[in-house]
């Protein structure tokens, strides 16, 4: 199984896919944990991205779908498991360049909650970290915040509708749940196309994240078994 877990800054994308990656086996790739190793050894990746990552602001795309296709074409555990992408694709380009690629979700789960809720959660992750003597994430701060949750809404409806738009159905849209694997006439080119034939179906559900966590990992679990 292949999923998408996707969401804003703080919703807890990472703290579910550790509990997914336990639950299902699936390899789990956080593209914010990569850029933070890459930041950490100084190497040209981590140059490069830095200052975006601290400012809150994207990393370009050429250099992120880089980063996933490399890694989802190198690890075994990737292709014999599926993998669990955490934190991409975050803008349609990079949704657009998986489905290019023949990167096919079979679920995506969009975790929801209020602006308030995330950046609460946050500020609350840097204070843990900075009591517990822990490595504060330099873009855990209330203004950093404030631009990561304009990034996110800006490219949500995008990323999401760049695979609802195969879609067969008329009425499917990104809050919908079922993206049945057939082309609509006409809105897809050849890629598309190849990626919606292929024998699988792709799922899209989205789960309320402001509950604790043990209760988002049980609606998790449920939209994934259906
Ligand atoms: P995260 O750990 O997922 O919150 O990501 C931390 C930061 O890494 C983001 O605010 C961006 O600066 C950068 N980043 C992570 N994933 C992506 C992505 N798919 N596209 C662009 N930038 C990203």
């Amino acid at each position: 199984m292949n999923v998408i877990i996707f969401g804003p800054p703080g919703v807890g994308k990472g703290t579910q896919s550790k509990r997914l990656q336990e639950a299902y086996g699936l390899c789990h790739v956080s593209t914010g944990d990569i850029l933070r190793r890459e930041i950490a050894k100084k190497s040209k990746t981590g140059l490069e991205a830095e200052q975006h990552v601290t400012r809150g602001e994207m990393v370009p795309d050429e250099l992120i779908i880089r980063l996933v296709k490399r890694r989802l074409a190198n690890d075994v555990q990737c292709q014999r498991n599926g993998w669990l992408l955490d934190g991409f694709p975050r803008t349609a380009r990079q949704a657009n360049a998986m489905v290019l690629a023949g990167l096919t979700p079979h679920h995506i789960l969009v975790l929801d909650a209020d602006d308030a809720t995330v950046s609460e959660r946050v500020l609350r992750r840097a204070r843990d970290a900075s009591h517990s003597g822990r490595k504060v994430r330099a873009d855990d701060n209330a203004q950093t915040v404030r631009t990561r949750l304009r990034e996110y809404h800006s490219n949500r409806n995008a990323v999401l509708n760049e695979f609802d738009k195969c879609a067969a159905s008329p009425d499917s849209n990104p809050r919908s749940t079922h993206l049945p694997a057939r082309p609509r006439a006409g809105g897809c080119t050849k890629s598309r196309e190849r990626f919606l034939s292929q024998p699988r179906f792709l799922r899209l559900s989205t789960v309320n994240g402001e509950p604790s966590v043990g209760n988002v990992t049980d609606s998790i679990r449920a939209a994934l078994s259906q």
